[in-house]
């Protein structure tokens, strides 16, 4: 792939010098600064900025000089303080920005969206696999926002990696075998009545994490 480097400038502020007089015709008042700033680019659009520059104006007799060398020593003092005020702009770092964005676009959606976040772990970091777990399992959730309130789930399904259950919706009453019953068979939301999880991830929030504890 080619890859367009370049670097570019862009205005960052223009100001009148309204004490100092023009060296070349006299005349006080008429010169102005402009101080730009030097970006790197890619394929046109800036990295980041690595310099400033100035240039002086006339307004009466256009004399222009674009270099702080080249200008006259009455002319740098007020042309340097302009220049430590002006600001990069925030589009000098318009690439870096644009790959902030997209690294944590990447993560964002690796963290928020994944709904089997073990699944993302390498290799060398999967958890067991639950093995244990068997169709007809109920358990409890622990650990909730509130210590009275839980809710229940029971496993409809199993295939090699997947474990699939049921949940209830948030129950108060003190639990039973038969409330139990009742509450998985009454209770259980509609709209997606069974949800899945990766056997490891099971593994994570029964044995790891303790968020469910067999109940049966
Ligand atoms: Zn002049």
């Amino acid at each position: 792939m080619l890859f367009f480097y370049g670097t570019g400038s862009s205005r960052l502020l223009t100001a009148p010098l309204l004490t100092t007089s023009c060296t070349h015709c006299g005349t006080t008042g008429q010169l102005s600064a402009t101080v730009f700033s030097r970006y790197a680019s890619l394929f046109w659009t800036p990295i980041f900025p690595f310099s400033k520059l100035s240039v002086t104006v006339c307004g009466h007799c256009q004399q222009t000089i674009a270099r702080l060398k080249q200008m006259p020593e009455g002319y740098r003092p007020p042309v340097q303080q302009l220049q430590q005020q002006a600001r990069y702009p925030i589009s000098n770092f318009a690439v870096l920005i644009l790959f902030g964005l997209a690294l944590a676009f990447i993560f964002g959606v690796g963290w928020f969206s994944d709904p089997t976040p073990a699944t993302a772990l390498s290799a060398a970091e999967q958890p067991v696999v639950e093995t244990d777990v068997m169709e007809g399992a109920r358990y409890k959730t622990i650990g909730m926002t509130d210590e009275d309130t839980y809710a229940l789930a029971e496993v409809t399904r199993l295939t090699a990696d997947t474990v699939y259950f049921k949940t209830t919706g948030l129950l108060r009453s003190p639990l039973t075998a038969a409330s139990a019953t009742v509450a998985l068979r009454d209770s259980v939301p509609a709209g997606v009545p069974i949800s899945k999880y990766p056997r490891n991830l099971w593994h994570f929030l029964v044995q790891g994490e303790g968020r469910f504890r067999r109940i049966n």
